[in-house]
This record gives C-alpha cells, sequence and structure tokens, in this order.
C-alpha cells in the first residue's frame, strides 16, 4: 500500500501530542528529581510508611525495576516496582512516584471498577492487538479484491478497539491513582506544602502521556474505520 495522507492527517495529532507529553513529563521529573524534599525521604521509604498508614503492610511488596520513569504496580503480584532514581533518591519527584504507585495498589485492594475492568479485558486487548491488523487487512482484501460482505472487515475493527477501550479506561484508573498518592501525601505529613506542590506537578505531567496515548489509539482506530468506509462505499 502506498502512503496514505489521511493517515498522517489523522495520526499527526496525536503524534505531536504525545512528543509534547514525553518532553513535559521528562522535564517536569528532571526538576523535581533534583529537588531533596525536606525529610530526606527515599521512593522506597515513603513508599513503605504510606503502605503502614493506609494498612497495606503484608499485602503488597517492593521491587525494582530496570529504567528511567519505568516504575508501576503489578496487580498479579501486588508489588509496587520503582525505578531506581525512585527508589534511592529523597527527592520530591520519588516521593510523588512512589506515592502515585501505592494509589494503585490501594485502588486493587479497595476493589476499585476502573482498574478490575482494565485487568478483566487484558487478555481479549491483546489478542485483539495481535489478530486485529491481520483480520482487517484480510477483510479489506476480501471486499476491494473479491467484493465480498465486508464483515471480516469489521470484525477485524472490532478487535482493534479492544486497544482504544484499553487506553480510555487506563486514563480514570491513572487520575484516579495519582488522587489517592496526594491524599495519602497529605494526610501523611511527609511533605511541606511546596514539595505536595511539586510532586502534583510531576503527576499531572505523567497524567498527559495516557492522555497522549489515548487520543492517539483513538485516532489510530478512526484511520482503519475511514479505510473500511471508504472500502465499503466501493
Ligand atoms: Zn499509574
Amino acid at each position: 500500500m502506498f502512503f496514505d495522507p489521511l493517515y498522517l492527517i489523522l495520526a499527526l495529532p496525536g503524534i505531536v501530542l504525545t512528543l509534547w507529553a514525553q518532553w513535559k513529563v521528562n522535564s517536569t521529573y528532571s526538576n523535581f528529581a533534583r529537588v531533596r524534599n525536606a525529610r530526606g525521604v527515599t521512593g522506597v521509604q515513603a513508599a513503605e510508611i504510606l503502605i503502614r498508614q493506609v494498612g497495606l503492610q503484608g499485602q503488597v511488596q517492593i521491587q525494582g525495576t530496570p529504567g528511567k520513569l519505568t516504575d508501576h504496580y503489578d496487580p498479579r503480584n501486588r508489588t509496587l516496582f520503582l525505578s531506581a532514581e525512585v527508589a534511592q533518591n529523597p527527592s520530591v519527584a520519588a516521593v510523588g512516584i512512589a506515592a502515585h504507585e501505592l494509589g494503585h495498589a490501594l485502588q486493587h485492594s479497595q476493589n476499585y471498577g476502573p482498574l478490575n475492568f482494565r485487568m478483566a479485558i487484558v487478555p481479549i486487548v491483546n489478542l485483539g492487538s495481535k489478530l486485529g491488523y491481520i483480520v482487517f487487512f484480510l477483510g479489506l482484501c476480501l471486499v476491494t479484491q473479491a467484493n465480498v460482505n465486508p464483515i471480516v472487515m469489521w470484525l477485524g475493527i472490532l478487535l482493534l478497539s479492544g486497544m482504544a477501550l484499553f487506553a480510555l479506561v487506563t486514563l480514570p484508573v491513572e487520575f484516579d491513582a495519582s488522587k489517592r498518592a496526594m491524599q495519602m501525601l497529605q494526610a501523611s505529613g511527609l511533605m511541606q506544602p511546596q514539595e505536595l506542590q511539586g510532586a502534583q506537578q510531576v503527576l499531572g505531567a505523567a497524567a498527559w502521556t495516557y492522555v497522549a496515548a489515548a487520543a492517539s489509539t483513538l485516532l489510530n482506530l478512526l484511520y482503519y474505520v475511514a479505510l473500511a468506509n471508504r472500502a465499503s462505499r466501493r
């Protein structure tokens, strides 16, 4: 297939938003990774203190993970995976990020609906992302080359839409984890008011990467819907 200008028109806003969000999170993180918090607590120490304060001791593990800004919570083993910088540095950014990951653990322990829903759809989304493009292009060939009913093509789109659904439901999960993080930090007395503001800025910047991912995924889906419509109209 040759280059399609429609693809550029639909993909460009997502690409621009993604690049901007990445720049934003990297620069905000770098700023607040250099600001030492007054208590001198590292990400691991903050996580341990907060785990005790919210009553999750013995229910949540903490482990290291390679890379930068790779911090995440894995519900399968109820583990906070913290990057070395977050785990070991006593910075404002480290404490904010550790608290955010613990926010996910708190969601998990309280059966937060959007997190449960996201966990439940993972197998379907994985299958859809592997098979969706193959089924779609097979269906597209059948429609355009053999004039067959477009049902296979639309089945491909249905499979691809799982990724968009996942990216969309990620938004409330991430916003809520940051909200819980800020509430935990406020209640903990670990941070001073202006440090709380710094942590909020880091988490706010990180949220934009999820908004960008959702926008990109939706625009990508829209492109395949447009291709399908175009093929159906022939
Ligand atoms: Zn998160």
